[in-house]
């Protein structure tokens, strides 16, 4: 990933009863860390709950040199990596130790790393003595233009995903686009995919950029991950000002998450599929719902996935290693925490650069159209095999 002299930038979020606050973007964001702490805490201490690969890749050393260069020593919370630390019991375990090495109200606190210490880390900010000040520090792609900004905290439940959790907003948020030089490829690919949901729901014109530029953003170009990170916070920014508490126009937010929260479930949210390709695969089954009720055209379809493939991100079930079924698909759909009166609200995709929300999609289709994808993997996969032997 090369280096140039890239300004930051900043993107407001303005929420309702003149709250706000600014999302700042650039390479070496990192070092202004001790400058906001500053501003939010009189304490010479702040709490840093922190991604074990965020520590293990020295990202974490320039902002707690930072905090310390005005006064402020960190507390700090490592957080294994994984899914599996967004649960009840890393939620408890930092809670007591936070409490325990004593806490008072005027303090802040640092969520540092992916979006699985971004939601744990905020809801411990919301829960801790009822709200303290926060500050979130994205450290992968699909934090950087998603998680990170809205406010939505949480923890998974054995039932499902971020089903306990808090509306909370951060009081800033430092994204350093020159931590991503660290972070696996694969990961990469995992936020492209949520940068070009923005593009389907709401912008064609950033779509029509990310099909011309969408590999330079996945292979960290600092000019395209720049333009692609500040316009996708842009875009978030504004749906989030207008239905801060999802409501309405929020729920867009979701396109292809019905899909991809089943295909998470069923693979019980470990590696074999990150939530980025699930969220590729499940934009993908969105598009040929929408084409099933004649909101879509084939042609928009083709379009998004070469604009998904240009990411290198999965686009098919066949690039998953899980032996899907149907049945066990379609049920896991109905986990899911945005079912309204019993019935799965999908978010549907009219072309390319709008969609709305629909719960009037037939399930028979769905169920066959995940029958179709497993079919269609299995005859990939067999043709690959027969091709190497
Ligand atoms: P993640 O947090 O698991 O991070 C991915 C991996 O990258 C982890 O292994 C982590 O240790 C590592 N990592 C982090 N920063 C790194 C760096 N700079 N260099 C090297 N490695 C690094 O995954 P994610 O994709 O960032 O986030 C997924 C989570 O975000 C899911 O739990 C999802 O539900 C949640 N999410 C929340 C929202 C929201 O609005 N709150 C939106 C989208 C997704």
């Amino acid at each position: 990933m090369k280096q140039n002299n890239i300004t930051t930038k900043t993107v407001t979020v303005p929420l309702s009863d003149n709250r706000c606050y600014d999302i700042h973007i650039g390479t070496g964001v990192l070092k202004t860390a001790g400058m906001h702490a500053k501003t939010l805490t009189p304490l010479e201490y702040i709490i840093a709950v922190v991604d074990e690969n965020a520590c293990k890749h020295r990202h974490f050393d320039t902002v707690k040199q930072s905090l310390q260069s005005v006064g402020i020593t960190p507390r700090i919370y490592r957080v294994k990596s994984g899914e599996g630390s967004k649960s009840f019991a890393t939620y408890t375990d930092i809670m007591e130790r936070i409490i325990a090495d004593g806490i008072e109200r005027k303090t802040a606190l640092i969520a540092m790393g992916g979006g699985v210490v971004g939601d744990l880390g905020g809801f411990i900010a919301s829960s801790l003595l009822r709200g303290i000040a926060l500050i979130q520090i994205p450290t992968t792609l699909l934090s950087q233009v998603d998680s990170s900004v809205g406010g939505k905290t949480g923890i998974n439940a054995s039932a499902g995903k971020n089903l306990v959790g808090a509306f909370y907003q951060p009081s800033v948020v430092l994204i350093d686009t020159h931590t991503l030089h660290t972070l696996p490829v694969r990961h990469m690919a995992s936020g492209y995919a949520e940068i070009v949901k923005y593009g389907c729901i709401t912008n064609k014109k950033f779509f029509d950029w990310l099909y011309k530029n969408g590999d330079k953003v996945a292979c960290g170009d600092p000019h395209a991950l720049m333009y692609a990170i500040r316009t996708s916070c842009q875009c978030k920014a504004t749906i989030v000002a207008e239905d801060e508490y999802e409501n309405g126009v929020r729920a867009l937010l979701n396109l292809g998450h019905t899909f991809a929260h089943a295909l998470e479930n069923t693979t019980q949210y470990t590696d074999v599929l990150l939530h980025g390709e699930a969220v590729s695969i499940g934009i993908i089954m969105a598009y040929k719902t929408a084409i099933h009720m004649g909101l879509s055209r084939n042609s928009d379809l083709q379009q998004v996935v070469a604009c998904l493939r240009l990411g290198r991100v999965k686009t098919s079930l066949g690039q998953v290693d899980f032996s899907f079924d149907a049945d066990v698909l379609t049920r896991a759909m109905y986990k899911d925490k945005k079912l309204s009166r019993g019935k799965i609200r999908f978010v549907i995709p009219r072309g390319i650069g709008d969609a709305v929300v629909s719960d009037a999609v037939d399930m028979d289709f769905i169920h066959m159209l995940w029958h179709r994808e497993i079919i269609d993997a299995r005859t990939d996969n067999t043709a690959k095999m027969g091709n190497a032997t």
